[in-house]
């Protein structure tokens, strides 16, 4: 079977350039609006371990999405960071040809003690997902009790240690943690960490999502600009999703992640790879296409690359531009934890 050799564009012209690359479906944190303790309990089935894909097959199929125009890597999970020898990946993904970054996003609880083995694998850049400053808002909204200190000391570590810029992920929800905006700010201004604001979204089945509990971008700017002269600033490339913002003092920047009320489908450029080897197309989707059961079954290389691709070239999602209409389904969706955001 003959393969293109062109990289593939969906039904709405967008290529494919981000892998996002979940490699565990477990969690040591029980975030409200992700995996709510309620449900994810003692009692709750995580996915086998035979179903997961192993690191070796994660290599296969990144140097096949590669061949499709995929230049940008982000390791996440679960916590990725649960996962043995998470490190070990990232130096098996360094040198696969075509692909120019490799990020990853962790809750940090476990940052302090992998950040070494992190750096010398190869790791370019960090988020860390960190909703407040408060140890008692903070076990709320994480739903463990865990020393905040010790995400603070991994923070400050990757910021030595990785070139790149580390970046804070604050999902902000009303009345939980929207009166924690301007000191999480100041946290990272002083720290030269870069912030985005996430609005709180309606991902997976079992957050409660009500629009009634997010905050928009437009209002945290307002809180902000209370406080601050600040400006927006150019996307750093086609399809960032943060809309930028710099402080007037030149003391950094700043960003919103606004998929509800400013969505971006139109420049989404990222596939995402769950756990156990499904293909998902959009952060709302309610199916990924199985590639693990081809990975496992002898499928040649140039045969899974064309599915790949085929895939791709199929692609209309754009679920958080039409998420008011009614043509979304009220099917379930795929759980955020799953895929990784
Ligand atoms: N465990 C890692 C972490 O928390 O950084 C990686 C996986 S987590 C699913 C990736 C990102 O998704 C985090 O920044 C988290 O805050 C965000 N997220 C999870 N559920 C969300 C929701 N309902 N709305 C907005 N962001 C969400
Ligand atoms: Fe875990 Fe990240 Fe989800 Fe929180 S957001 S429950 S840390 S996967
Ligand atoms: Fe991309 Fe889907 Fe998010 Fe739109 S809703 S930006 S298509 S992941």
């Amino acid at each position: 079977m003959k393969t293109s050799q062109q990289n593939p564009i969906d039904q709405l012209a967008r290529p494919l350039r981000d892998l996002r690359i979940s490699i565990t479906d477990r969690c040591n944190f029980r975030c409200t609006y992700c995996m709510p303790e309620s449900h994810y309990n003692e009692s709750y089935q995580f996915m086998d371990r035979s179903n997961i894909l192993s690191y070796e097959e994660i290599i296969r199929t990144v140097k096949l999405f590669s061949q499709c125009g995929v230049k940008k890597l982000r390791i996440t999970g679960g916590e990725p960071l649960v996962r043995k020898d998470c490190h070990q990946l990232i130096s098996m993904l360094k040198p696969i040809q075509g692909i120019e970054d490799i990020a990853l996003t962790t809750n940090g609880a476990l940052l302090s003690q992998n950040i070494d083995k992190l750096k010398d694998a190869g790791l370019d850049r960090i988020t860390v997902s960190l909703d407040s400053l408060d140890q008692h808002i903070f076990e709320k909204i994480s739903g463990k009790s865990f020393p905040l200190q010790n995400i603070l000391d991994g923070i400050a570590l990757a910021k030595k240690q990785l070139s790149g810029p580390v970046k804070i992920n604050m999902v902000v929800k009303k009345d939980i943690n929207d009166h924690c905006v301007i000191e999480m700010l100041e946290y990272c201004k002083k720290h030269n960490l870069i912030l985005r604001f996430i609005e709180f979204m309606d991902v997976g089945n079992l957050n409660q999502w009500s629009t009634k509990d997010v905050v928009s971008s437009k209002k945290l700017l307002k809180t902000i600009e209370k406080k601050w002269n600040v400006y927006p600033i150019d996307p750093n490339y086609k399809g960032e999703v943060a809309q930028r913002y710099q402080f007037s003092d030149g003391s950094g920047e700043f960003g919103f992640i606004s998929s509800v009320s400013h969505p971006f489908c139109g420049d989404c450029h990222r596939a995402r790879l769950s756990a156990d080897g499904k293909l998902y197309t959009c952060l709302f989707a309610q199916n990924g296409f199985d590639l693990k059961t081809l990975l496992r079954n002898q499928t040649s290389d140039e045969d899974l690359l064309k599915t790949i691709k085929q895939h791709w070239t199929d692609r209309q999602d754009q679920y958080s531009q039409l998420r008011n209409t009614s043509s979304i389904s009220s099917s379930k969706k795929v759980e955020m934890y799953s895929i990784g955001g």
